[in-house]
């Protein structure tokens, strides 16, 4: 194991994904500078890996450059909430496409491979259905969410011109909604709001009639799919689709999380958010033929998982 060891950086380190990535970074033996601005992530994510020697943490933001020696890079930094990519969007845009431009310089500087953390945003709204990596999208390109999904589609654009100008071992994916322990209590996605509000006995919040529909992937999956991308030779680029195409309307996926947390919280419709994608389900033909990849664990596996997670972060609160 040590005689392949890599030095690996993950950006976005300290944040939901990332730091289960850095996790399994350390677990397959590699080194791990992880940085991190903390937005939205937080050094309690990363403070069990910090006694490891191989782990490094560094405060930093990726639309400044950075300056080190590695093999490869996962480029996870951007907050993923709708909450918090449009608290302050401007930096949201940057930080997909400075953000990329400095990490793909950096790649292209000491050659290292590269990939990028996209999203199932970059569809849109879709009026194909499911979504293959062919289908274009259907993007607004002015409104509260285009600073996430037109900032992610220009950073798609650098990954492939750095590829085409530099030859660079480029890898993109693209996320569809993941869930897990260590969502942030108040990270505003749905699935950690409502086994939160769950728990607490609060109002569950269902935004619009909540027949909009979503395929939620367990986290352990998706960075499984992730090692797996980065593994895969230099010809082999993407986008592909990293996802579960279990689809639920947010109505059941309410109904599912009471049940298994066994509240008794009402349903309370809230406003659907502008441009919010009525449904949503990934085809992961591509994912299945490149990297032998699917989904293992079943939303109901890995939300009895994250509901046992909550419950200790908030007792521990
Ligand atoms: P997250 O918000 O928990 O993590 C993002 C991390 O990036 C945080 O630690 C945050 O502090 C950091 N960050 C933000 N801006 C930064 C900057 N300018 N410089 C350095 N660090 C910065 O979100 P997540 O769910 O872990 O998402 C990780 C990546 O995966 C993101 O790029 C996101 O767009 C992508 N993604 C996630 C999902 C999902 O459902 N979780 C779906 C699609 C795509
Ligand atoms: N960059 C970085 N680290 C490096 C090399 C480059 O952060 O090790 C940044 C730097 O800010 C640069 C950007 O990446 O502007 C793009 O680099 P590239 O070499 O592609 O272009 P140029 O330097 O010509 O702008
Ligand atoms: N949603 C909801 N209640 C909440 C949070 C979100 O009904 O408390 C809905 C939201 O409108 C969207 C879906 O759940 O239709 C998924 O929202 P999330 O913010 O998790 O991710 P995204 O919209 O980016 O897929």
């Amino acid at each position: 194991m040590r005689s392949t060891a890599k030095r690996v950086l993950v950006t976005g380190g300290a944040g939901f994904v990332g730091s289960h990535l850095c996790e399994r970074l350390l677990a397959q033996g590699h080194e791990v500078l992880c940085v991190d601005n903390f937005f939205t992530g937080a050094r309690a994510n990363v403070a069990h890996l910090l006694g490891d020697p191989r782990f490094e943490l560094m405060r930093h933001d990726v639309t400044f450059p950075l300056y080190v020696e590695v093999d490869e890079i996962y480029n996870l930094a951007c907050p993923a909430s709708p909450v918090h990519y449009q608290f302050d969007p401007v930096q949201t845009t940057k930080t997909s496409v400075v953000g990329a431009i400095n990490m793909l310089g950096l790649a292209k500087r000491v050659k290292a491979k590269i990939l990028q953390a996209s999203t199932s945003e970059v569809y849109g709204d879709p009026d194909v259905h499911p979504q293959p990596e062919s289908y274009w999208g259907r993007v607004n390109p002015i409104g509260f969410r285009s600073c996430y999904d037109e900032g992610k589609r220009c950073a798609e654009t650098l990954f492939f011109d750095y590829r085409r100008q530099h030859d660079l071992g480029v890898k993109v994916v693209r996320i569809f909604n993941t869930y897990g322990p260590r969502m942030h209590p108040n990270d505003g996605r749905v699935v950690s709001n409502l086994i939160v509000q769950a728990l607490k006995g609060e109002p569950i919040t269902l935004y619009g009639e909540g027949t909009q529909t979503r395929s939620f992937c367990y986290v352990d999956d998706l960075v499984d799919g992730l090692i797996r991308m980065m593994e895969t030779p230099h010809a082999v680029t993407g986008p592909v689709n990293l996802g579960n195409p279990g689809e639920f309307t947010i109505a059941e996926l309410a109904a599912l999380v009471r049940e298994l947390t066994g509240s008794a919280s009402p349903i309370e419709h809230r406003p659907l958010p502008p441009d919010d994608p009525r449904q949503r389900r990934p085809d992961i033909a591509l994912a299945g033929e490149l990297l032998g990849w699917a989904p293992a664990i079943p939303l109901r596996e890995g939300l009895a998982r994250t509901i046992a997670y909550f419950e200790r972060a908030l007792q521990a609160a």
